[in-house]
């Protein structure tokens, strides 16, 4: 899809009250910005998420006039494994892409692509996190994790929010006073896709998710807010392996007596379940126990 295709869908996007683009890929082209640009000045939260091994100054600065949040991948602590699983010198180019934008109007969040090789290096990661000012972690779970995965990314998320508390923060927080609300409020949710958001591919295909299996229309063919209005008619089928696993239940076995009495883990239960609160769809990827922001 051209830039000047995109933009012209944007109109539609505005009028959907959209509130957030997303724009993700390797190396996009120096025309994204105009739609990020764009996208702003209609009102829309905009957000980048690449790999920050290919950003040099001059992207930095189209950066800063048209991102809100820029969301960059790091898999390991320290630059040899790091490199040898992106290539080239990914590591120093991430870290100091980072620094740059810093002091920046841009946020940076820091998305880990959780597996069974990285998930107990979460919390070195959030110390590097912490030393480079970025604004939030997010630990993200692949699309097929399985169970034992999932219970050890709680568990290392819960021992680093103990071991990092100091640093982190959590907006709107208030006092949960039953586990079970938490637990009821994360079985509850429902899948997103096709409700509340869509992707839209570079072909211009618009399916509910990235990881859907069913296509919606594409925007060569049909206008955007079309293929929307028509979609919401029909129940749109998501096939994904991610709401196959019942994270309230692997949260539930995890939270042991011992862990429940922190006050820091206290205080993250807390926040999920307030920032869950009202909000019938969210995806499993997305759910709040799977970031931490961090404190300026
Ligand atoms: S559960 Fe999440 S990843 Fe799966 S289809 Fe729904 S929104 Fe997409």
């Amino acid at each position: 899809m051209s830039a000047e295709e995109a933009i012209e869908m944007l109109d539609n996007a505005a009028e959907l009250k959209t509130n957030c683009l997303i724009a993700t890929g390797g190396k996009p082209h120096i025309k994204l910005f105009k739609v990020l640009g764009q996208a702003n000045d209609l009102g829309l939260a905009t957000m980048l998420v690449t790999d920050a091994s290919w950003i040099d100054d001059e992207i930095i600065e189209e950066m800063i006039s048209s991102v809100d949040i820029a969301r960059f991948i790091l898999d390991y602590l320290g630059e040899e494994r790091q490199d040898k699983a992106r290539g080239g010198e990914f590591n120093k180019k991430t870290l100091q892409v980072i620094d740059k934008l810093s002091d920046s109007s841009v946020g940076v969040n820091l998305d880990v692509p959780v597996t069974p090789g990285n998930v107990l290096e979460m919390g070195n990661l959030t110390s590097l996190a912490i030393e480079h000012k970025v604004r939030s972690i997010r630990f993200a779970l692949p699309p097929d994790y399985g169970e034992e995965l999932c219970r050890n990314a709680i568990k290392n998320i819960l021992e680093t929010i103990q071991r990092y508390d100091r640093n982190l923060t959590y907006e709107g927080y208030r006092k949960l006073y039953h586990l079970d609300d938490l637990l009821d409020a994360i079985s509850r949710c429902q899948c997103p896709a096709g409700k509340i958001w869509a992707a839209i591919g570079p072909d211009g295909t618009v399916r509910g998710c990235p990881f859907s299996s069913s296509v919606l229309g594409s925007v060569k063919e049909t206008e955007l807010k079309r293929i929307w209005v028509e979609s919401q008619k029909r129940d749109v089928d998501v096939r994904c392996p991610m709401k196959c696993i019942s994270i309230a239940s692997v949260l539930k076995e995890v939270l042991d007596e011992d862990l429940l009495r922190p006050i820091p883990i206290r205080r993250a239960l807390s926040a999920w379940y307030h920032s869950l609160w009202g909000r019938e769809r969210v995806c499993p990827r997305d759910l709040p126990i799977w970031t931490l922001y961090i404190r300026d």
